[in-house]
Order: structure tokens, then C-alpha cells, then sequence
């Protein structure tokens, strides 16, 4: 049980989640940080005494030093700021900063040898392989933020290594589950981010929306347990009371269940190895009655067979695939682009990526951070065309 914790992306969704669970108990909070919202971030640094606040656009800077005066906490910003919040001396490093961003300050932390839960798993889509080598060489355990992740985490336990056979994430469906194509045509940003179980940053929302969440995820999956892409799978569960399910040699599958509440994963780290005692939501099934599961429609979803392939591809694929996705979702939130045009510009970013040369596995995280510079200029150059159609 970690008794002092750093929290990467502390004003989101996932920041906020954790810092709910850190009000009930007794820790000390070290490092926490923000993008730009000085305001928001000065006001938890006050709250829970922060040794040090970081921001990652330096523009924020002089607001949140002036926020800050008269108290202990360190005023730090840009890049060498983050990586000194990610560093410093906590117990845990919380990474929930959203997209690739989040991928030069956690491995920061792996340097200095910290223990990272890991919300942000755009990090184990650009740079997997590589980001899953750096934390066995500084000997530093990745525990799974992700709920899937996470459910997976505790159902391996129940079985060794060799006996898994399948690895199944579950997906809500997202707000469009059943939605038409001809509706989701027509779709507003403001619908795709009202998800009908998590409460979430906008992004996430977003991917939830077009199934490229549950993507990201299974590339997260593969590399954050090692799987074969065959033994990752995907189902469609409505309710998001099952998170995922390990499947063994013997035919039985081993299944976690939880109310779908954020704070339980995060808990769970923040316990691990031992069980958080705080009052979580209790899963109540007679409450939530049946429980439905049925195949994904690739189809009507095509951003989750793109993930698929790049799943399956391996090298570069994803990382151009999170790219591009990064910049679609860009697009559509700034209604420059309709929500199937999403899958429609990360499909032809890989294509020309393809084309060009830039689908191989990078050898560092520099490399991996060139080619995700790469796609976005590839995403922004192609975007016109896909922009042209929407409404
Ligand atoms: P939010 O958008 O709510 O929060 C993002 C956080 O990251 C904010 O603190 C934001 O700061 C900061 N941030 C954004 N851009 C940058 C940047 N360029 N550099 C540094 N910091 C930045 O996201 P969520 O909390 O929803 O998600 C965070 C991560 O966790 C994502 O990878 C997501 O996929 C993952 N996740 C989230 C879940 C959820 O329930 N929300 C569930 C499972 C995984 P500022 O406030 O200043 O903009
Ligand atoms: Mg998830």
C-alpha cells in the first residue's frame, strides 16, 4: 500500500478520480501536473500541500508561480519541468496525462526508477515494446489503470502464463451502439462524448464513441501482458460491469467484475499488493438484472478493425494509427470533420505511411516520437480532403 503518490495529467478526468481516493486516506501527494489549466492545478497543489506543480505549455507558467506564492510547492514548466514532477521521490507515479504526450514524462519516471499505474495507454501504443523494456530495465512494475487492464491483471493471477488461451477485453459499444449508419453520419461531437456508463475526458469519450478505445486497448493489452494479437479478443457488453476475461487451456474463464467506477482500478493500484479498505460502489446485480454480450460490428465500427490490423501489423502501425487518430479526433471536435471521416483520414494516414516507408518497428522512443510527428503532418496534409465531406 503506497502511502505518497505523483499524478501525471492531475486537472483530467483520471487526476481527478484519483485525487477523490487520496482525500479518504492519509498520503502525500508529490508531484502533480497539468497541460495548461494553471488555475485548476494551482488549487490542488494547494489543497493537498504539493511538493512540486508542474505545467507542460510553458505559457501557463507565470499564472500558476503567481497562483502558488507564499506556499512550498515548486513552480516548475516545459518539458525538463514535467520530467523533474515525474522523477521525483513518490511511491507511485499516476500517468494519466491523455494521447502520446504522456509518453516522454512517464518513461521519465521509469529513470528514476519510479512505480508507474498506467492510465494514459496511448504510451503502450507508440512506443510499446520499447516502453515495456525500459520499466524491466530499471525493474519497475506497470500496474493497469485501463478497468480492462486491470481486470485482466487480477484474472492472470488465477492461472500460470502458459495455461492462458484468450484474453478478452469487453466494450461498452459507446453511445452508438445501435445507431444506423445513415445516423451516424450526422453525429456531433457533443453526442459522441456523452458516454452512456464512464464519465471521461473528452478523447476517451471520443474513441469510445468510434471503438477505437477498445483498439488502443488491445494493442495496450499486447504489450502490457506480452500476448500473441491472436489471443486478444473483444466483446460487446452494454452494462461494463465485466471488464474482461481470461480464458485457460482448461475452458475455464476467469472473469473480474466491478460497478463501472474508475476509482476501483485506481484503487486497486494504489492497494496493490494488498486491497485498498475505502468505501467503493458496490456491484449490485440483482440491480443491474441481465447482462447482454455480443460480437463487435466492424462494419458500422471500422476504426476497430484498423486498430485490429495495426494490432496485428506490429512495428509502427499503431503508433501511426494513434497519430492519426489524435488528429481526426482534433478535427471532429472542431467540427472539421465528420465522426466516419474519423476512421476514414487514419485509414489513408496509414496508407501513406505504408507508401512511405514509415511502418517500421522504431528502435527508440525518439525514433517512435519522429514517426508520430510524421503521421500528424500526414493526418493534417490529407486532412482537407476528408474535411471537404463533412457537414
Ligand atoms: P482528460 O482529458 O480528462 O485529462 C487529461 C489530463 O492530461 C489533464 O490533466 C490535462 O491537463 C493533461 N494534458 C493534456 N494534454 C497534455 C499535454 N500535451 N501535456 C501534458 N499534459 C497534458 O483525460 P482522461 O483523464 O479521461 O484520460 C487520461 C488518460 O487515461 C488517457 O490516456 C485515457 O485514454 C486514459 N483512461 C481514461 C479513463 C477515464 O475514465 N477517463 C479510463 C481508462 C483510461 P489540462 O487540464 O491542463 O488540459
Ligand atoms: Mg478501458
Amino acid at each position: 500500500m503506497v502511502k505518497s503518490v505523483s499524478i501525471l495529467g492531475a486537472t483530467g478526468s483520471i487526476g481527478t478520480s484519483t485525487l477523490d481516493l487520496l482525500r479518504e486516506g492519509d498520503y502525500r501527494v508529490v508531484a502533480l501536473t497539468a497541460n495548461s489549466d494553471a488555475k485548476k492545478l494551482a488549487a490542488l497543489a494547494r489543497e493537498f500541500d504539493a511538493e512540486i506543480a508542474a505545467v507542460s505549455d510553458e505559457s501557463a507558467f507565470p499564472e500558476l508561480k503567481a497562483l502558488l506564492a507564499g506556499t512550498r510547492t515548486k513552480v516548475v514548466a516545459g518539458p525538463e519541468g514535467m520530467a523533474e514532477a515525474s522523477a521525483a521521490d513518490s511511491e507511485i507515479l499516476l500517468s494519466a496525462i491523455v494521447g502520446a504526450a504522456g509518453l516522454a514524462p512517464t518513461m521519465a519516471g521509469f529513470n528514476a526508477g519510479r512505480k508507474v499505474a498506467l492510465a494514459n495507454k496511448e504510451c503502450l501504443v507508440v512506443a510499446g515494446r520499447l516502453f515495456m523494456r525500459a520499466a524491466q530495465e530499471q525493474g519497475v512494475t506497470v500496474l493497469p489503470v485501463d478497468s480492462e487492464h486491470n481486470a485482466v491483471f487480477q484474472a492472470l493471477a488465477c492461472g500460470k502464463r502458459e495455461a492462458v488461451a484468450k484474453v478478452t477485453l469487453t466494450a461498452s459499444g459507446g453511445p452508438f451502439r445501435a445507431m444506423s449508419r445513415e445516423r451516424l453520419a450526422v453525429v456531433t461531437p457533443e453526442e459522441a462524448v456523452r458516454h452512456p456508463n464512464w464519465s471521461m475526458g473528452a478523447k476517451i469519450s471520443i474513441d469510445s464513441a468510434t471503438l477505437m478505445n477498445k483498439g488502443l486497448e488491445l494493442i495496450e493489452a499486447r504489450y502490457l501482458f506480452d500476448l500473441d494479437p491472436a489471443q486478444l479478443d473483444v466483446v460487446i457488453h452494454p452494462q461494463s460491469v465485466v471488464h474482461a476475461l481470461v480464458e485457460f487451456h482448461d475452458g475455464a474463464v476467469v472473469a473480474q467484475m466491478a460497478h463501472p467506477d474508475m476509482r476501483i482500478p485506481i484503487g486497486f493500484c494504489l492497494g496493490w499488493p494488498e486491497r485498498l479498505a475505502w468505501n467503493a460502489p458496490k456491484l449490485d446485480l440483482p440491480r443491474v438484472g441481465a447482462l447482454h454480450f455480443e460480437a463487435p460490428d466492424y462494419e458500422r465500427f471500422p476504426a476497430l478493425q484498423l486498430a485490429r490490423n495495426a494490432l496485428e501489423q506490429g512495428g509502427g502501425a499503431p503508433n501511426v494509427l494513434n497519430a492519426a487518430n489524435e488528429v481526426a479526433i482534433e478535427a471532429f471536435r472542431a467540427r472539421r470533420l465528420s465522426f466516419q471521416g474519423i476512421p476514414g483520414l487514419v485509414e489513408a494516414v496509414l496508407e501513406k505511411a505504408a507508401k512511405e516507408g514509415y511502418l517500421a518497428e522504431a528502435n527508440t522512443v525518439n525514433d517512435a516520437l519522429r514517426v508520430d510527428h510524421v503521421a500528424r503532418s500526414f493526418a493534417a496534409t490529407l486532412l482537407p480532403q476528408f474535411a471537404a465531406k463533412a457537414s
